[in-house]
């Protein structure tokens, strides 16, 4: 039996998905949640998988950071619950 559990990674699964997005190692990119401020690596957002594409949510309050979502017209990404994302810089990646 399958719980919403089950379907629950963690940032790093996310890993691929997200470099192909953004063209960058993304999971120690730092992100401010729009909701409670709190600042985490994006390897450290909870990932939720089994729809159309894939959920990441604050470590701190759950709220929705990140939707991914893949399909046969393209990516489309949404960002809106990241108030700000902060990459590292090309010479200590
Ligand atoms: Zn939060």
């Amino acid at each position: 039996m399958e719980s919403e559990r089950d379907l629950m990674l963690d940032g790093n699964a996310a890993a691929g998905v997200l470099q192909e997005i953004f063209g960058e190692e993304m999971t120690t990119a730092l992100t401010t949640c729009d909701e409670c401020a709190t600042v985490s690596q994006m390897a450290m957002l909870r990932v939720f998988s089994g729809g159309p594409g894939l959920v990441l949510r604050c470590p701190a309050c759950e709220a929705v950071m990140v939707r991914i979502a893949q399909t046969p017209r393209g990516t489309f990404v949404d960002v809106r619950g990241v108030r700000q994302m902060r990459l590292p810089l090309p010479s200590i990646r």
